[in-house]
């Protein structure tokens, strides 16, 4: 018993910590509560804390946002609740990177979920109404991320999309059937068609192959399957630094 102590204590201390802070931590709530990211928070493989900046609003209505100077429509999200929120979390641990959801960032990939997953403390800042200070940016971002080409009314569904990326490629959070390496994008490629029962639905059929038994000659056509599909739905894959 006193063993497993240990070993649960070590455990405990490498788990990767994503701190995500928003000003609607509702809206958080049940994307990051279910499914692989529920197993792995109940199987401490990540700690998730959602942070409610409203907690360091300024003044009796915990005001986070005021007008744009220059008199554009909109509200910004200030600098002063951020930066404190943000300095109460970097006197208890250091960040690997502290990342800023934006329409203009880096957009997101496979392979920036990789690079994330390896890290040990992440902070993700949702903006909301019309952005942040660009000085939040300047100053206290250390990379910006998009998730595509469109603009959502805030950052919590991006920082969702990142999290829920991030956390399934964590050691233990994917079981053997849900394995990250058939998944698209882990070789630089689509993922292959996939069938389940039953093999014959109206005539419809399942490729023989696949019920053959044989696992080198269903690997091949697996292989030959997800480089067809990719030359055809994303020939921007094929050739290019996504494949590593
Ligand atoms: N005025 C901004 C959009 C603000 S949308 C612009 O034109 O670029 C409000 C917030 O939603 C942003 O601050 C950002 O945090 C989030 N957001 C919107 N679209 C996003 C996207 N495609 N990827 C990541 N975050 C996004």
């Amino acid at each position: 018993m006193k063993n497993s102590n240990i070993w649960n204590y070590a455990y405990f201390c490498i788990i990767m910590r994503i701190d995500i802070i928003t000003v609607l931590p509702e809206l958080l709530e049940s994307p990051l509560s279910h499914s692989i990211v529920k197993r792995a928070r109940t199987g401490s493989l990540v700690q998730i804390v959602i942070h409610d900046l409203k907690a360091y609003g300024k003044g009796k209505y915990r005001q986070t946002d005021d007008y744009a100077f220059g008199g554009d429509a909109g509200m910004v999200m200030m600098i002063e609740p951020v930066y404190k929120l943000l300095e109460d979390l970097k006197k208890e641990r250091s960040y690997d990177e502290i990342l800023y959801t934006s329409p203009d960032g880096e957009p997101f990939s496979q392979k920036e979920a990789n690079r994330l997953s390896c890290l040990q403390n992440i902070i993700i800042l949702c903006g909301h109404y019309k952005g942040i200070d660009q000085r939040i940016r300047d100053h206290l971002i250390t990379k910006e991320i998009s998730i595509g080409d469109y603009v959502l009314s805030g950052g919590e569904l991006a920082a969702a999309v990142i999290t829920d990326a991030v956390v399934r490629l964590l050691p233990g959070a994917l079981t053997d059937e849900t394995s990250a390496l058939t998944d698209s994008f882990q070789d630089g490629l689509l993922a292959p068609p996939i069938y389940t029962r039953p093999a014959d639905f109206m005539g419809w059929k399942v490729p023989e192959i696949l019920l053959s038994g044989d696992p080198v000659k269903i690997r091949n056509w697996q292989e030959e399957k997800s480089l067809d599909r990719t030359e055809r739905l994303r020939p921007d894959l094929i050739d290019t630094d996504n494949r590593d």
